[in-house]
């Protein structure tokens, strides 16, 4: 029998490979704008016809290739950016295997015009399923443009398996908006089926973003910085409030390359964790820079995961400096009133926090500068003068005269404002406080308000180890079931943290021998079961710190009940302690706390 093995065609073994690289239009996409940008280019016009099914595009006006470098850049492993292995990893893209060129031209019909800068005459070279179809000089600028026609026309199997043209064409939409982000100093374009979707001038990161996402990010970029010799943080995180419900915009980008990193988007979400309603997402556009011999580098060009050699570092590092920018922008946006008009930010501007250079704990706690915090839990809510909370409304109107935007600005009416001793509160249901304020009627939800002013206040007192314990006269023993009491086991060095003096009393029994000093009337076996409840189902959502988690769980629990009557001086502490907090509008687990029904939506319902 004759030998059987033979050697592929190079067109076969480029259109294997090609199916690597090339996946779906986007793909291709992907590979002429980072060449693009690779040559240098100060401009690139990316033009779309039926999703990239019929044509793609891509015109640059970079460095050019000579005649020969034109024909060659489409043979295998022809690239002008790797000369030996070793520079394999030393790369930052890490997308360089000289294989995009003739994958594309496996499986389409390509044609390139391309001229340096310094020649006269540029090339014109057609290629169709790796065959060289011409080859010519001619006019053109200087630059190179690459026009696809046809992807997969003899890969039919392929082209049967692209998807609806609006799913491709999000696809592209994907990579094009990828490569804009961390090429914010090139102008981009991108024209689809005859429309512009994007006109992008060279400009910072932050205008990228805003040019990229919509006007509706100017005000909700928070910067994230952060300089180790592990890991460069740079980039912005979005403002709690506007956080989505989908996962939308979260980017992040190592060495300038998107990838997908769902332990380190852990941290991010993590450090947001007690600022979102359940369900939601924070936007961020996140870069790292890493020696790039500390990643573990999956060359394949199309694949987005990458490991980090030092993942743990990056990660605490990745969580603090969000928090960090979090707590930042907590604090000086009570400043900065030209961009905060909106409704969740209404800080006193006479606080004492805000004044500048306060120190802001890396770990980020929120809550160092608050005064006045006694731990009452459920001690009687007593009538607190020094704080007068309709102050806290009232910045926009008379601070910021140059406010005409219409923003839903809280201002107290002025005759109101004159009857300091009949505030008028009123409890609805026994469940909502009402009160009247300039633009119409808020009410608070009394449960989630309380369980915000015990959480910021217990979060002080723990993190300042300041919370004291009174010893019980007559300690009580508390029966848990076997579950809870390992739980309880794993967390007594929290619980003592609250003023939780707690020992284990054999089997599933445990003697409290002392409670927080301010807690009162309470059943301290149901108190304790129920705490152990919360926690568990905080813990079933992503893993948050066991501390604020119990914390978040006894601020829960102790909170006023809805049903329970509030005295006017009760509401008006309740309330004066809220806007107190840094965040009075939404509750540790998430709730709304303050609804505003706006003068105007009253009058229309009276069709006045
Ligand atoms: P790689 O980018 O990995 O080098 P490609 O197949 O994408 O491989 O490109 C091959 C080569 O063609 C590049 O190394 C570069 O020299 C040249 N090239 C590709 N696109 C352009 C462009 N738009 N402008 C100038 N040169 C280009
Ligand atoms: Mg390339």
């Amino acid at each position: 029998m004759s030998d059987i093995i033979r050697l592929l065609p190079d067109s076969v073994a480029n259109q294997i490979a090609a199916g690597e690289v090339i996946q779906r239009p986007a793909s291709a996409v992907k590979e002429l704008l980072e060449n693009a940008v690779d040559a240098g280019a100060g401009h690139i016009e990316l033009i779309v016809k039926d999703a990239g099914k019929t044509l793609l595009q891509v015109i640059d006006n970079g460095c050019g290739m000579s005649a020969t470098d034109a024909r060659m850049s489409f043979e295998r492993h022809a690239t002008s950016k790797i000369k030996e292995a070793a520079d394999l990893f030393r790369i930052h893209t890490l997308g360089f295997r000289g294989e995009a060129l003739a994958s594309i031209a496996a499986i389409a019909q390509v044609e390139v015009k391309t001229r340096r800068m310094e020649d006269e005459l540029g090339t014109h070279l057609v290629i169709e399923g790796s065959v060289v179809k011409s080859q010519q000089p001619c006019a053109c600028t200087a630059g190179t443009s690459f026009l696809i026609k046809n992807l997969f026309f003899n890969v039919p199997a392929r082209r049967n398996f692209l998807k609806s043209d609006a799913a491709e064409m999000r696809h592209i939409l994907e990579e094009f908006q990828r490569v804009a982000l961390v090429n914010p100093q090139i102008a981009f374009s991108c024209h689809s089926n005859g429309k512009v979707l994007f006109q992008l001038p060279a400009a910072n990161l932050k205008q990228r973003i805003i040019n990229l996402m919509g006007s509706g990010f100017q005000e909700k970029l928070i910067p994230v910085n952060q300089d180790s010799n592990v890991v460069k943080i740079s980039g912005y995180a979005g403002k709690p409030e506007s956080a989505k419900k989908t996962k939308g915009e979260q980017y992040f980008f190592a060495n300038n390359r998107f990838i997908r990193h769902p332990y380190l988007n852990h941290a991010v979400e993590d450090a947001f964790s007690d600022l979102l309603p359940e369900g939601y997402f924070p936007s961020y556009f996140i870069y790292l820079d890493v020696d790039p011999s500390k990643i573990d580098i999956n060359i394949h060009p199309t694949k987005t995961e990458v490991n980090f050699l030092d993942h743990q570092v990056i990660y605490s590092m990745l969580r603090s400096a969000v928090r960090q920018a979090i707590g930042k922008f907590s604090f000086s946006s009570t400043l900065d009133f030209e961009a905060e008009k909106s409704f969740d930010t209404y800080f006193p501007k006479d606080r004492p926090v805000v004044a500048p250079g306060i120190h802001i704990n890396p770990e980020y706690n929120p809550f160092v500068k608050k005064q006045q915090a006694e731990l009452k839990l459920t001690a009687p809510l007593q009538q607190q003068d020094n704080t007068d909370w309709e102050k806290l409304y009232d910045f926009a109107r008379n601070d910021h005269p140059s406010d005409q935007s219409g923003a839903k600005s809280l201002t107290i009416d002025a005759d109101f404002d004159s009857e300091p001793l009949s505030r008028g509160f009123m409890q609805f249901q026994n469940k909502y406080i009402v009160s009247r304020v300039k633009s119409g009627l808020m009410i608070i939800d009394q449960q989630a308000a309380h369980e915000r002013v015990l959480y910021e206040r217990m979060l002080e007192k723990i993190e300042q180890q300041k919370a004291s314990s009174q010893q019980q006269l007559f300690p009580q023993t508390v029966n848990l079931s076997a579950p809870d009491a390992e739980l309880i086991r794993e967390l007594l060095e929290e619980f003592s943290l609250f003023g939780f003096q707690i020992e284990h009393f054999g089997q599933n029994s445990y003697i409290i021998r002392g409670i927080p000093a301010d807690l009162v009337d309470e059943n301290i076996q149901t108190l304790i079961e129920n705490v152990l409840e919360n926690f568990k189902n905080n813990q079933l959502g992503l893993k948050v710190d066991k501390k604020i988690n119990l914390t978040r769980a006894m601020a829960r629990n102790m909170a006023v009940k809805p049903g329970k009557v509030l005295m006017p001086e009760e509401m008006q502490s309740l309330v004066d302690d809220l806007f107190s907090c840094q965040v009075p509008n939404v509750s540790p687990s998430g709730k709304t706390i303050i609804v505003t029904i706006q003068a105007d939506e009253i009058e229309k319902r009276f069709g006045n």
